[in-house]
């Protein structure tokens, strides 16, 4: 699409939004039950699509996907009323009679920028809050997953209306003529780096963003705990989607004193999870490209294999690697991993470990296995991360209640359930006062009043 294309498309968009065409309640219903038919009647050309770019299974691509929008979906249809109803607050003396409410105002025309790694799920989620709070849209999935892209591209506009919404396919070129244009929102997902680029771009007008981003999350395995189910819930949320998952735990900082014992486990449980050679598993994913496959070899190269890494390049497959031999100086703890490595380091107690992770940026998400209520409480005290497990990984970005976000260099912002709502939106303060009684107190000249009273 040309500069020119988009210019018209932001305008005819606008003109809709200015009509007033998407913020009936009835409306937003009808958009959001079509979009949920859409994740419905194609989830198999969904899943073909996702397999096409990533290797998925069709089962992964439901879990981690299209039952995740789903459920989303069926969440917001559900609260919808209660989270966009006015809420009334009261009113001080002085300014009686009257009354004031907050209302929840769409903000207008959204952006939405999306990445590849859960490509149909980081394109369709921001757009539920979007529809749910009024707003027109235009949708930019990543060009990275080019099949995903072009699916959505075909069946957005034949699901919700294409007056209001519009998916526009491109790389960077378009995704700069875009960020030109003048958004009354952008909700971008994607990397820190490019995080930068679109915040300055949204400076310009003023436009307030959403960004959805990255970074190294994380892991830390104290001594007294289960290392039998932490090794089951660390090896899960690191290897799906072959390690290309925002919150994936990136590296695990263990107590020297479980060290062998963790390292054994996690090679036995991705034996378990995938099978002597995990690139014959279905449950297993590929490397999106070949450039993000090159720099997971090399990054490889930090730190010692326990378990054997084999790789493909033509097939883009790295196999699942713990990595030892790791510091804290080594090339894979500058950078997100974003793939199936996983270095792990041992700490001599876990005050340790906090102070390691304080040192560093703040993650998207946190994860800290222990019994210790004390270590629990510290590292909810005295850490930050956009959001944090405890005894789990990945887990909390299921629960609609919680919201979804980073801080500092892992986003600003947060949306699922009605956080969404609140991303999509605006309190709006309106105060409504009665025409009489219009006592002349509050009116100049107030000299002469002041000396009256
Ligand atoms: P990407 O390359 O697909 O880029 C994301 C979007 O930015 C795309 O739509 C792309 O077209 C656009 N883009 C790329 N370069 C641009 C530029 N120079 N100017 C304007 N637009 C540009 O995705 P990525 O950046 O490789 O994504 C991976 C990162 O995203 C990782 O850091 C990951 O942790 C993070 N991520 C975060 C979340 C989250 O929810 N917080 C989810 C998934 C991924």
């Amino acid at each position: 699409m040309s500069p020119d294309e988009i210019a018209g498309l932001v305008t005819r968009l606008r003109d809709q939004y200015n009509a007033g065409c998407s913020r009936p309640i009835k409306w937003r219903r009808r958009q959001l039950r079509a979009l949920r038919q859409l994740f419905v009647e194609r989830e198999s050309a969904l899943a073909d699509a996702l397999t096409a770019d990533l290797g998925k299974s069709p089962l992964e691509s439901y879990l981690s996907e299209t039952g995740l929008l789903i459920s989303e979906v069926d969440h917001t249809l559900r609260n919808l009323t209660r989270w966009i109803r006015p809420e009334s607050v009261s009113t001080p003396l002085a300014l009686q009679p009257g009354r004031s409410r907050v209302v929840r105002s769409p903000l207008g025309v959204a952006l939405i920028l999306s990445a590849w790694n859960y490509p149909v799920l980081l394109a369709l989620s921001p757009l539920i809050p979007c529809i749910a709070a009024g707003n027109c849209a235009i949708l930019k999935p990543s060009e990275v997953a080019p099949a995903t892209s072009a699916l959505l591209a075909k069946l957005v506009p034949d699901y919700l209306d294409p007056e209001c919404f519009a998916v526009v396919e491109g790389d960077v070129e378009v995704s700069t003529s875009l960020l030109q244009q003048r958004f009354d929102k952008i909700f971008y997902t994607g990397s820190a780096r490019v995080g930068r680029i679109i915040m300055e771009a949204a400076a310009k007008h003023l436009t307030p963003v959403t960004l959805e981003l990255g970074g190294k999350s994380p892991c830390l395995v104290g001594k007294h705990v289960n290392l039998k189910v932490a090794a089951r819930r660390i090896v899960s949320g690191k290897f799906l989607n072959a390690g290309q998952t925002c919150v994936a735990p990136d590296y695990v900082l263990v107590h020297r004193e479980r060290e062998p014992q963790l390292l054994e486990l996690l090679v036995r449980t991705i034996k378990d999870f995938y099978g002597e050679d995990p690139k014959q598993s279905r449950d297993y994913s590929r490397i999106i490209n070949t450039d993000h496959f090159d720099r997971l070899i090399e990054l490889a190269r930090s730190g010692q294999p326990l378990n054997e890494l084999s790789s493909d390049r033509e097939q883009r497959y790295i196999s699942p690697t713990v990595l030892t031999e790791v510091t804290a100086d080594s090339p894979v703890m500058q950078e997100e991993i974003f793939g199936p490595l996983l270095p792990v380091l041992a700490v001599e107690d876990m005050q340790e470990a906090v102070r390691f992770v304080q040192a560093r940026e703040r993650p998207l998400s946190m994860y800290v296995f222990t019994k210790e209520r004390d270590l629990i409480d510290q590292v909810v005290a005295e850490t930050h991360s956009g959001g944090l497990c405890i005894n789990d990984t990945v887990m909390h970005l299921a629960n609609h209640d919680l919201p979804f976000g980073g801080i500092g260099q892992s986003g600003i912002g947060q949306y699922h359930g009605r956080w969404g709502i609140e991303a999509f939106s605006q309190p709006r303060a309106v105060y409504e006062h009665r025409l009489r009684p219009d006592p002349p107190l509050r009116y100049p000249p107030f000299e002469q009043k002041s000396e009256e009273v």
